[in-house]
C-alpha cells in the first residue's frame, strides 16, 4: 500500500514517526473516516468540514485547504486502485519532547492518511440480516464532539459487544442512548425517525446529517431528541448510521429483539437513499 505522511507518498513500511508524536503519547490529534465506493469519495465536503472544526477546538490550524485535502485523497485512490474502501486521515499536534502544554504554535503537525480496501462495502450482509446491540454505559470524556484519536473505551464497547455475542454496543448516560461506539444511533416509532439531537454528548455524524436531510426531503418525520433504552426496546424498528456502515439495521437490543427481529422498511429506504444520493455526488 501507499499511504501518505507529512507531504510524501511512500510505501507503508518506509512510513515513519515520531516515538514523541503528541498522538502517540497523548491521543493528541483528530482523524476522520470518508468512504469510497467505485473510486469515488463520499461526503468529502462534510468530512473536511468537521475536521476543520475538530481541530479548531483544540487549537490547531487546518495543515492545507480542503483543496490539496481532496487531491490526496484521491491520489491514493489512484496509486492503490482503491474501488471501494474507506480513506483514514490523521492530524496530531507533532512531536515534542513530552509535556502536558502544547508545544510552540510552529511545531510541525503530523499528517498521515493510508487507504483500506473493503470490496462490496456497499452489498455488505448485515443490511439484510441487521445487527445485534448490547448497552453499556457511556463512559468516555465530555467533548465527543471532537473527533478524537482517542478510541480507547469505543475499543472496549467493541470488545464486551464481541463477548456477548452482539456485533455493537449503544453506550447509555443518565438512562438516554447517546450513540454507538462509532455510529449514531436511531429508532423509529409510528413512522417518526428518532435520533439524539446534537450537543457535546456525541459525535455530529457526517451520514447522520445526510440522512436525516434526505428524510425530510422524503416527507419522513424526524425527531432530534434524546430516547432512552426502554424507548429503543418498544420501537417498531433501529438503526445506525456512519461513514463506513451507512445506514444498518438493528434487529436486537440486549438480546431481545426489536420490532418482528427483522430490518425494518424505514432503514431499508433510507440507505437505498442514502447510497444512491451519495454515489451521484460522489467525488
Ligand atoms: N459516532 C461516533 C462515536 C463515531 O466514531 C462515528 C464515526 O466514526 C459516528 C458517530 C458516525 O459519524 P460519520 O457518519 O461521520 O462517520
Amino acid at each position: 500500500r501507499t499511504v501518505y505522511v507529512n507531504g510524501e507518498f511512500v510505501p507503508e513500511a518506509d512510513a515513519k514517526v515520531s516515538v514523541f508524536d503528541r498522538g502517540f503519547l497523548f491521543a493528541d490529534g483528530v482523524y476522520e473516516v470518508t468512504s469510497v465506493l467505485g473510486g469515488k469519495i463520499l461526503d468529502f465536503a462534510g468530512h473536511a468540514a468537521r475536521l476543520e472544526r475538530s481541530l479548531a477546538e483544540l487549537d490547531m490550524p487546518m495543515p492545507m485547504g480542503a483543496d490539496e485535502l481532496l487531491d490526496i485523497h484521491r491520489k491514493l485512490v489512484a496509486d492503490n486502485g482503491l474501488d471501494d474502501g474507506l480513506i483514514y486521515l490523521q492530524i496530531t499536534r507533532g512531536a515534542a519532547d513530552r509535556d502536558f502544554a502544547y508545544p510552540d504554535a510552529q511545531t510541525p503537525q503530523t499528517v498521515v492518511l493510508f487507504t483500506q480496501e473493503k470490496p462490496g462495502l456497499a452489498d455488505a450482509p448485515m443490511a439484510k440480516q441487521g445487527m445485534k446491540i448490547i448497552s453499556i454505559p457511556d463512559e468516555r470524556w465530555g467533548r465527543r464532539d471532537i473527533k478524537t484519536v482517542q478510541l480507547l473505551y469505543p475499543s472496549m464497547g467493541k470488545m464486551m459487544a464481541k463477548a456477548a455475542g452482539a456485533h455493537d454496543a449503544w453506550m447509555v448516560e443518565d438512562g438516554h442512548v447517546t450513540e454507538g461506539t462509532s455510529n449514531n444511533a436511531y429508532i423509529v416509532k409510528d413512522g417518526t425517525i428518532i435520533t439524539r439531537h446534537l450537543g457535546n454528548e456525541i459525535l455530529h455524524g457526517i451520514t447522520r446529517a445526510a440522512v436525516l436531510r434526505f428524510a425530510r426531503e422524503a416527507q419522513m418525520r424526524v425527531e432530534e431528541r434524546s430516547f432512552t433504552l426502554e424507548e429503543a426496546a418498544a420501537a417498531d424498528e433501529a438503526f445506525i448510521t456512519s461513514a463506513s456502515t451507512f445506514v444498518m439495521p438493528v434487529v436486537e437490543l440486549d438480546g431481545a429483539p426489536i420490532g418482528d427481529g427483522t430490518p425494518g422498511p424505514v432503514a431499508a429506504r433510507l440507505r437505498e437513499i442514502y447510497l444512491d444520493e451519495s454515489r451521484k455526488a460522489a467525488v
